[in-house]
């Protein structure tokens, strides 16, 4: 980027910081970071060196498309605490800023994402968090969970992208598709409906498409079970019969779910089901 060289004010070298961006404008060559405890403009003014590393979908075209209220989401401030514009390394006469800034675009599948209309509007986060708060499943989980770097709704559908399906695809199902995340999202990503996106390309169904890890997850036996359940559920007859059976036995369940039941204690079917238990409080058909 800017590359200028003066005499460090305080008269000793502090090194260099590395830093992320939240937008870096092409129009005026303008760095944004955005942040609430101060640790970020520490960073971008003591040091004699600033590093930035951003993904190319952080590059807006003009510092008047640049939003600054992340944190109304994230912890519920009117406004950001600090919000930095650095539009240069420090010059004569300036008393701190670093005397060279650089900026590093990492592109590492953004572009392969891009390329995709549906997909693409992944790249539209800004990070605010409104997804993970209003989340069912990460409130009770939270970050550490996931075990990548953007956990919640929108490490869902990124993580996979950005990683492939056949490392991260797991977290595509671990979602209950409520729809919370979409409707807080101040950019309007649709996260639920990308969620079964890369559900579908994770089994490999669906139009063709360029994301890491399609099919990894294909399993022709698992076909078969859906078939089946499909054909289950077509008939009330077959479908009452088979959960009556499974809620009078109660043994399919804590079998399926072992691993998760090592620490916890199993779930329990009832012994009527719901149908039964409409049934005999009078309402419903007369069906067996
Ligand atoms: S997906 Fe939307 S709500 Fe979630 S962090 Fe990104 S911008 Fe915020």
């Amino acid at each position: 980027m800017h590359r200028q060289r003066h005499p460090s004010p305080l008269g000793r070298d502090l090194g260099a910081e590395l830093t992320g961006v939240n937008f870096a404008v092409a129009e005026t060559g303008t760095l944004a970071l955005v942040e609430n405890e101060g640790n970020g403009r520490m960073c971008t003014t003591a040091p004699e060196v600033h590093i930035a590393v951003t993904g190319i979908e952080k590059v807006i075209a003009r510092l008047d498309q640049l939003p600054t209220l992340l944190t109304r989401s994230a912890t519920g401030q009117p406004i950001s605490t600090y919000v930095d514009l650095i539009g240069a390394p420090r010059r004569a006469g300036e008393l701190d800023g670093p005397r060279e800034v650089h900026l590093i675009l990492l592109d590492n599948g953004r572009s392969r994402i891009c390329a995709d209309p549906e997909l693409r509007a992944t790249l539209r986060c800004i990070r605010c968090e409104a997804c993970l708060n209003h989340c069912p499943v990460y409130v009770r989980l939270g970050g550490h969970a996931y075990g990548t770097v953007y956990p919640g709704p929108i490490g869902g559908i990124l993580e996979p992208q950005l990683r492939g399906l056949t490392t991260t695809g797991s977290l595509v199902d671990a979602f209950s598709l409520c729809g919370a995340c979409s409707e807080v999202c101040p950019v309007r990503i649709p996260i639920p409906r990308l969620l079964n996106r890369l559900r579908a390309e994770r089994v490999g169904a669906g139009a063709d498409s360029q994301v890491q890890g399609r099919g990894s997850r294909r399993d022709p036996r698992q076909a078969t079970v859906w078939r089946l359940w499909a054909w289950l559920h077509a008939d009330p007859n077959r479908y009452q019969f088979l959960s009556g059976l499974l809620s009078g036995t109660g043994t399919l369940i804590p079998r399926l779910v072992r691993p998760w039941t090592r620490s916890r204690r199993p779930p329990r079917l009832a012994s009527r089901n719901l149908h039964r238990l409409v049934r005999e409080a009078g309402f419903g058909d007369n069906r067996q």
